[in-house]
């Protein structure tokens, strides 16, 4: 039987994991950290497991749909669309419950004209064919071609600029306007006009079910297990894995290894085997974020305004209810280039939650509220803002990795970075690897 590896246990590779298993293949998916889910990692807050990346689930992501009914689980709840911000001192709302024409003016004045002339083409594109939704799409690697020597700063004007564009590209990419494309931004504009709900149980539930999955079939988890280096046998065609197992340095050899690292994780990985392909994949963007989640003894929200996004000057970028039953818990999201000059790594979650407070005090009850407990985590390199030309990159990466043979790369860099985007890209590497339907 074929011996496949798979390196990283976040989204990315538990979707090769399961893409293998369903061939029949023997699967040894490798973690790191003492337990999967990577940037879909769960903590426990008072009792309840709560989500501190990706979450919401959208109704077009069929793929992670069919992957987690494989699973067994089947429950979702409403999550909706509600986000709000200020415009000229006024606070403007965006509620999917609330009346659709009212929805459409505001978002009509938020774009502009200009806003709309430009984006309202690539969103009917979308609507229509939803797999140009994507990174690498014929349609979108077409504007990159055009528009990438331009950033998004460069391509749209205000007011579209910093009430839609910016509000999107600080919480899917972690990055301001000036630093991502329009090449790229077909992936993001897929999420926006998707609508959401999220897992009764969480990602937590989630991965619970994948470890019965996988102990059922033929994926073999093997969390708290380091890989250190690849290297190919060019007599056996073989690959060899070293790996660290609590600190004592092991090895093993596959008939085929899959990467399902972040870009910047496989960059290192590969800097003395492939420095090539190890300097391209440098060049893909990753910036930091911050989340805390903090329980209040009473609501913070109304159930018709859930959630704001701040502007450039605030290392907030989003406060939100964490669901819609749950209005007195909230997620802070610290993202952009105001974020990332002050808070690091370094930073005590206590004071940046008390900066999040202080941010989102003007508007929601927090200031005169308890907090009861809270839960936080920084991610270095937590969301991918791609490159300009992308798909360029994308291609010079795979001739660079072709020597490699029988070795193949998957991530949140290739489609996207959406759950749904990361299923997509693990099922085309898996294909390309073993071939199509075989
Ligand atoms: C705050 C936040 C909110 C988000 N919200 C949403 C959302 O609501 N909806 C949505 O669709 N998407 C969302 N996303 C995006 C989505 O969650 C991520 O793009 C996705 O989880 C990335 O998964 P991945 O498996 O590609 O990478 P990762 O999750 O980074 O997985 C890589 C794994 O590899 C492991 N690893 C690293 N080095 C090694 C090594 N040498 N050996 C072995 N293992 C190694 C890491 O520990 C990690 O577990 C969000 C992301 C963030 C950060």
């Amino acid at each position: 039987m074929m011996r496949v590896a798979v390196i990283g246990g976040g989204i990315s590779g538990i979707a090769s994991a399961y893409y293998l298993s369903k061939r029949n293949i023997e699967v040894d998916l490798y973690e790191s950290e003492d337990r999967i889910g990577g940037r879909i990692g769960s903590e426990e807050l008072q009792g309840r497991w709560l989500d501190f990346g990706g979450k919401n689930i959208g109704k077009n992501y069929r793929l992670f749909r069919d992957f987690v009914s494989a699973c067994g689980v089947n429950d979702y709840e409403y999550f909706g669309f509600n986000t709000s911000q200020i415009i000229n001192g006024r606070v403007v709302r965006i509620n999917k419950e609330g009346a659709k024409l009212l929805n459409i003016l505001r978002l009509i004045g938020m774009c502009g004209i200009d806003g709309i002339r430009k984006l309202y083409p690539h969103v009917r594109v979308i609507m229509k064919d939803r797999s140009q939704g994507v990174l690498d799409s014929d349609y979108f690697n077409t504007l990159s071609e055009q528009y990438d020597h331009l950033s998004l700063a460069g391509y749209l004007k205000e007011p579209c600029l910093g009430h839609v564009v910016r509000p999107v590209t600080v919480r899917m990419n972690g990055a301001e306007p000036d630093e991502c494309y329009l090449g790229n931004f077909g992936s993001n504009l897929a999420l926006v006009i998707d609508s959401y709900e999220q897992l009764k149980k969480g990602m937590h539930g989630m991965l619970d079910a994948f470890h019965l999955f996988a102990g059922a079939g033929s994926v073999r988890i093997l969390a708290g297990q380091r890989v250190t280096s690849v290297s190919n046998d060019p007599v056996s065609g073989s690959i060899k894995l070293d790996f660290l197992k609590r600190g004592v340095s092991e090895s093993a050899v596959y008939d085929k290894v899959i990467s399902a690292l972040s870009a910047a994780r496989l960059s290192a990985l590969l800097n003395d085997v492939l420095p090539e392909a190890s300097e391209l994949l440098r060049q893909v963007k990753y910036y930091p974020v911050a989340v805390a989640i903090v329980k209040y003894r009473r609501d913070v929200f109304q159930k018709s305004q859930r959630a704001m996004v701040f502007d450039h000057s605030f290392p907030l970028s989003n406060a939100g209810a964490y669901g819609i039953n749950d209005l007195n818990l909230v997620r802070y999201t610290f993202s952009g280039r105001a974020s990332r000059s002050v808070i690091s790594e370094s930073s005590v979650p206590e004071e940046v939650i008390a900066l999040g407070e202080r941010i989102a005090g003007s508007y929601f009850t927090i200031s005169d509220n308890t907090r009861e407990s809270f839960a936080y985590r920084y991610i270095t390199e937590g969301l991918c803002a791609y490159s300009p030309f992308h798909h360029r990159l994308l291609l010079e990466v795979d001739n660079k990795l072709k020597p490699f043979a029988g070795f193949g790369s998957t991530g949140d860099y290739r489609r996207g970075a959406s759950i749904e985007a990361c299923f997509r890209a693990a099922g085309e590497c898996v294909d390309k690897l073993l071939g199509s339907g075989s």
